[in-house]
């Protein structure tokens, strides 16, 4: 007897709550498995492949470290044009998305020259070439090299977004070609949602090097950065939109 397919748009529903399930299901496992981490006074560099990724990974620690005067960098690998919502024209989004990451941003308290739009095509970051990646490798270093942060922000190794993973790989290897010294920590962004069926692996990796910094002092802040990104904000799942407005923000250390 053959199965009878469900049809897509139910099929599309079962598992958009799935993903929403495990989303908020993982989402409380870290929050009471982490361990409390308090903000360095070392200056950072944070990588983002997308605008918006650092504000809801990393703006609460964005605004305690500025707020203390500690010199912070941001840079965005991809030109984020394929997140367009239907009302933005094609040939504005590009240029939509700086302006909401540079309000964000202005919001957390880093000026327009620590910014840095590297511009790769969106979703390109997985298949550049040899050649390119190394070229990105270099620009990264000499990055490094210049600016001597005590820490650096990427998304999680296992984001489940090709461009997310790729930017991990990329300044992973950027560290090791600059033999600079310095703490690597992991935001997670799409992690729980693209890995539904290894979650308990998932978990158990994660609980064990998860850190959870508060940000109550600049939560309100956080949340107002976040609102910049007019853009964005409406497709974000509302399980990952309440875990990027906790009043904590969680990091995994290797
Ligand atoms: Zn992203």
């Amino acid at each position: 007897m053959s199965k009878i397919p469900l049809p897509k748009k139910i099929r599309e529903s079962i598992e958009w709550k799935i993903r929403d399930m495990n989303s908020r299901v993982c989402n409380w496992v870290l929050r009471v498995q982490s361990q409390p981490l308090k903000v360095s006074n070392k200056p950072a560099i944070v990588f983002a492949p997308h605008q918006d990724d650092e504000t809801i990974g990393c703006g609460g620690m964005i605004a305690l470290k500025r707020s203390q005067g500690i010199p912070v960098k941001v840079v965005f690998l991809t030109d984020g044009r394929y997140g367009r919502p239907e009302w933005i024209k094609a040939e504005e989004i590009i240029q939509v998305r700086q302006q909401e990451a540079l309000s964000a941003l202005d919001n957390l308290g880093i000026e327009k020259s620590q910014t840095y739009f590297l511009g790769y095509t969106d979703g390109s970051l997985a298949q550049l070439t040899s050649e390119q990646r190394q070229q990105l490798i270099d620009y990264l270093v000499a990055l490094l090299k210049s600016f001597q942060p005590g820490e650096i922000y990427v998304p999680h190794s296992k984001d489940g977004h090709p461009d997310h993973e790729a930017t991990y790989e990329v300044v992973q290897m950027a560290i090791a070609q600059s033999e600079t010294h310095l703490e690597l920590l992991q935001y997670p962004i799409w992690i729980f949602w693209y890995n539904v069926l290894p979650f308990k692996l998932c978990l158990q990796y994660i609980a064990h090097h998860a850190y959870r910094l508060c940000i109550s002092s600049v939560h309100e802040q956080k949340k107002q950065a976040i609102s910049r990104y007019k853009s964005q904000v409406p497709n974000i799942p509302n399980s990952l939109l309440t875990s990027f407005f906790a009043p904590y923000e969680i990091f995994i250390k290797n």
